[in-house]
């Protein structure tokens, strides 16, 4: 088994069931998160028939770099699996710090139509080790401090909700990667009765919603998942997220030429969520040679931009850090696995 498999309180159950001591997983914890040593018999306050224990039974499976693509702000990685399946995650260079977008799955099978990802079907979920893996791995190569992470990768993060809840405590524990709840963001195509769940954990971990369109007639056309919980559905669903736990959420709006960028999506868009408490992010669409769909040009997102303002909707347009990356999600696997 993999160490980064376990949460705090499952390296407890599990040390504990060995007829080891409880606090023994603290220790382990601090070796690796604090001092950063990947080797059990380096771990000099253990007993012998600890580390001889872990020896035979854990192992520290690091992700590998395969590949890194460098622009000014942005690194994307290209990491390895113990199967061989690639992953990709970017890590950004913002003025508050350093953000990671890790992926949640091997694929995806939510099927939007713009997405380079979600032309591929799902292989499988991600394990909690490999969603920690790519914390660690980055970290690692650049030798930096992580402040931030998005769950905006490859896949669909409330499609691994289970092993999401595991990582969002190993990210948010302070003997763990000790990062804060609110440095934390999940984003999620729409999976309604996960946003359900999810509200109900009631932290303060930040939630994203990839709306991209202010109606089920466009949003039928570019999203698969729409047709199983339609726009109402979502809405309701983040109402009940905004009450439980009072946390802004941010809308994701791509801007697809022709598609649902025109002033009177932007209006439509305005009257859906004036009043509530929610930020628009505009997002100008990476484009990919596989897929036939265009970015809007500047100014119909400026467009766009204004009406929203001129309701006194929050927006934002998203600020590029990939420049000549692969920038779509899933566009450098795509490519490395020639998919
Ligand atoms: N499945 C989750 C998270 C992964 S996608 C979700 O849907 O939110 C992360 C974001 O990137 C989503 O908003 C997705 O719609 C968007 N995205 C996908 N392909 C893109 C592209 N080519 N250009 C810009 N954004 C894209």
């Amino acid at each position: 088994m993999n160490i980064y498999d376990f949460t705090l309180t499952e390296l407890e159950e599990y040390l504990v069931k060995n007829g080891f001591k409880k606090y023994n997983a603290t220790q382990i914890i601090e070796w690796i998160y604090e001092k950063k040593v990947y080797d059990f018999n380096k771990m000099t306050n253990l007993s012998k028939k600890l580390i001889s224990f872990l020896n035979e039974n854990l192992v520290f499976e690091n992700l590998e770099v395969i590949e890194v693509e460098k622009s000014t702000l942005a690194n994307k990685y290209l990491l390895k699996l113990k199967d061989n399946n690639k992953i990709e995650c970017v890590l950004m260079n913002h003025d508050y710090g350093y953000s990671l977008c890790v992926s949640s799955q091997v694929g995806c099978n939510m099927g939007c139509s713009f997405c380079e990802s979600g032309r591929l079907k799902k292989v499988r979920d991600l394990t909690l080790g490999e969603l920690v893996g790519q914390v660690l791995c980055v970290s690692k190569y650049e030798n930096i401090r992580i402040d931030s992470i998005v769950v905006m990768g490859i896949g669909e993060p409330f499609d691994n909700f289970n092993n999401i809840k595991r990582f969002i405590s190993v990210v948010t524990n302070n003997k763990m990667i000790n990062i804060g709840q609110r440095h934390l963001t999940i984003s999620t195509c729409g999976l309604v009765p996960k946003i359900y769940e999810f509200a109900d954990l009631e932290t303060g971990v930040n939630l994203a919603i990839s709306l991209h369109a202010p109606n089920n007639e466009i949003r039928d056309k570019i999203m698969k998942v729409n047709h199983a919980y339609k726009i109402e559905k979502v809405m309701e669903a983040l109402d009940y997220y905004i009450s439980k736990t009072n946390r802004r959420v941010t809308i994701e709006y791509i801007m697809l030429e022709g598609i649902n960028d025109s002033d009177e999506c932007a209006r439509e868009l305005a009257k859906l969520i004036k009043g509530k408490l929610m930020y628009v992010n505009l997002i100008p669409y990476n484009e990919t040679s596989n897929i036939d769909m265009k970015r809007s040009n500047l100014f119909k997102i400026k467009s766009f931009y204004d009406i929203l303002k001129s309701n006194n909707i929050n927006v934002t347009i998203r600020k590029e850090m990939g420049g000549n990356l692969s920038a779509a999600c899933g566009q450098l696997r795509a490519n490395a696995e020639r998919l």
